[in-house]
């Protein structure tokens, strides 16, 4: 494993506190660790199969930013978020967002309108997925009868994150805040996968973060982190749509399958780090996610 951190740009007046695979984060110089706001900056790291690749994707940061700012504006009357401001330091300036720090929950409020990965695997096992059982005979990519709350539990760096039943989630953070999670994700999931049908784009899932915000009256279920990115969320055309198969994706899809190709060389089970990224696969990729952005927001990607 790399160790992302070491990346994070100085910026005057903020002292950096943590960085995970994509992200870094600051709080003001002089600030206690548990001050009421933090800098959250979006690399252009990109990780894949849990590793954090040696090669980073041009604008990826800014583009994931703009992408989660638009959406946070989507679902304001939905959710409360977590942006306080972007008048950030021109260093970071379009990729990076001054947030309230909020005291994040250990859940991925993961949802699923359509059934793969991670879901998928599990419903072959089980004919379930976190132990909420579906009809027999489902394929990769089919559409499910309902969205799901399917949570997952954060796995420490370098692990995967492991699916785990509602009733996990109600151990965790108690009964009556893990059914207000689970309802405030399906809502999101409901309106923002209206707009991007509108734009001719499925989305098959999406993972959540939530938090309590330390300030009294701004609410114990505030979104934070990034919100219906690439990066956390299965974007398909739905024009390509066809269950059977794995769907064309704006997401890592050609980083996965170059990664997993004889060209790379690599065994992804072993305990060597991924190989470089070829140009091509790097440039495929920006081009992807900007699509993305593109696509949903109806306006240029100017950088
Ligand atoms: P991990 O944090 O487990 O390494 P990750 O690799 O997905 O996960 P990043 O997305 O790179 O992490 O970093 C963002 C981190 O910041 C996450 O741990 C996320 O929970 C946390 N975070 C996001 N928004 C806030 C906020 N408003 N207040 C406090 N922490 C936040
Ligand atoms: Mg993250």
């Amino acid at each position: 494993m790399s160790t992302p951190g070491s990346s994070a740009p100085r910026l005057e007046g903020w002292t950096h506190t943590y960085s995970g695979k994509v992200r870094d984060l600051y709080v003001p110089d002089g600030g206690s660790p548990d001050g009421d706001v933090v800098l959250v900056v979006a690399s252009d790291r990109i990780s894949a199969y849990d590793h954090v690749l040696p090669t980073t994707i041009p604008d990826k940061g800014k583009i994931l930013t703009a992408l989660s700012l638009w959406w946070f504006d989507q679902l304001a009357d939905v959710v409360p978020n977590h942006v306080v401001s972007t008048d950030v330091p021109h260093e970071v300036a379009g990729r990076a967002m001054v947030c309230r720090r909020l005291r994040m929950y250990p859940v991925e409020c993961v949802v699923r309108g359509y059934l793969t990965g991670s879901g998928l695997q599990e419903y072959r096992e089980t004919s379930a997925v976190t132990g909420l059982p579906l009809p027999a005979g489902l394929r990769d990519g089919d559409r499910l009868p309902e969205p799901l709350f399917t949570p997952a539990a954060k796995a420490e760096v370098g692990e995967h994150d492991e699916n785990i039943t509602f009733e996990e989630v109600a151990s965790r953070v108690g009964q009556g805040l893990a059914e207000r999670l689970r309802e405030r994700t399906l809502e999101v999931y409901a309106r923002a996968a209206g707009v991007a049908a509108e734009r001719g784009i499925i989305i098959a899932d999406t993972k959540l973060e939530f938090g309590a915000s330390p300030v009294p009256g701004e609410g114990d279920v505030v979104l934070g982190d990034e919100v219906l990115t690439p990066d956390s969320s299965r974007f398909w055309p739905a024009d390509e749509w066809e269950p059977g198969r794995s769907q064309a994706s704006y997401d890592k899809q050609f980083v996965r399958d170059w990664l997993t190709s004889p060209a790379a060389g690599w065994d992804r089970g072993g305990d060597v780090p991924p190989p470089p990224l070829p140009g091509d696969v790097v440039g495929r990729t920006r081009d992807r996610y900007v699509e993305a952005y593109e696509r949903l927001t109806g306006t240029s990607f100017t950088g």
